[in-house]
């Protein structure tokens, strides 16, 4: 499974890499919209995290330029914004679900399992990690 991340606070997005690691994705990382649209677009992502408070391109706008290109993966939106207009601008926008900051990592893994078992994509074998 690969997942694209775009956040732009360098700690989060690294524990959240490490984190997303450690359970058998693959990490696509991006601190800013531009890159992170590119990956967006460019790499064959399963599963995308994108903050919404992104310098060059926002998230909103990576969401919906993907939607624009024909990108039908899942999208979570991860966001200190918690006002219900914007959930509801980035459910339109094309997310598929909404994770406040601060968040449970193990609530994000477990919206991105239940996200990639509906679409299907959860096809692949689980990634083992041998005796511990
Ligand atoms: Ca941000």
């Amino acid at each position: 499974m690969r997942v694209l991340v775009v956040e732009d606070d360098d700690i989060l997005r690294e524990q959240l890499t490490e984190r997303l690691q450690a359970s058998g994705y693959v990490v696509d990382a991006a601190a800013e919209g531009k890159q992170g649209l590119y990956y967006a677009l460019e790499y064959p992502i399963d599963i995308a995290i994108v903050d919404l408070g992104l310098p060059e391109i926002n998230g909103m706008d990576i969401i919906k330029e993907l939607r624009n290109k024909g990108k039908d993966y899942p999208v979570i939106i991860l966001t200190a914004r918690t006002r219900w207009q914007n959930r509801v601008e980035g459910l339109e926008a094309g997310a598929d679900d909404y994770v406040d900051k601060p968040f449970h990592h193990e609530e994000l893994l477990a919206r991105m399992r239940a996200l990639l078992r509906r679409t299907g994509r959860w096809s692949q074998a689980e990634f083992s990690c041998g005796p511990i």
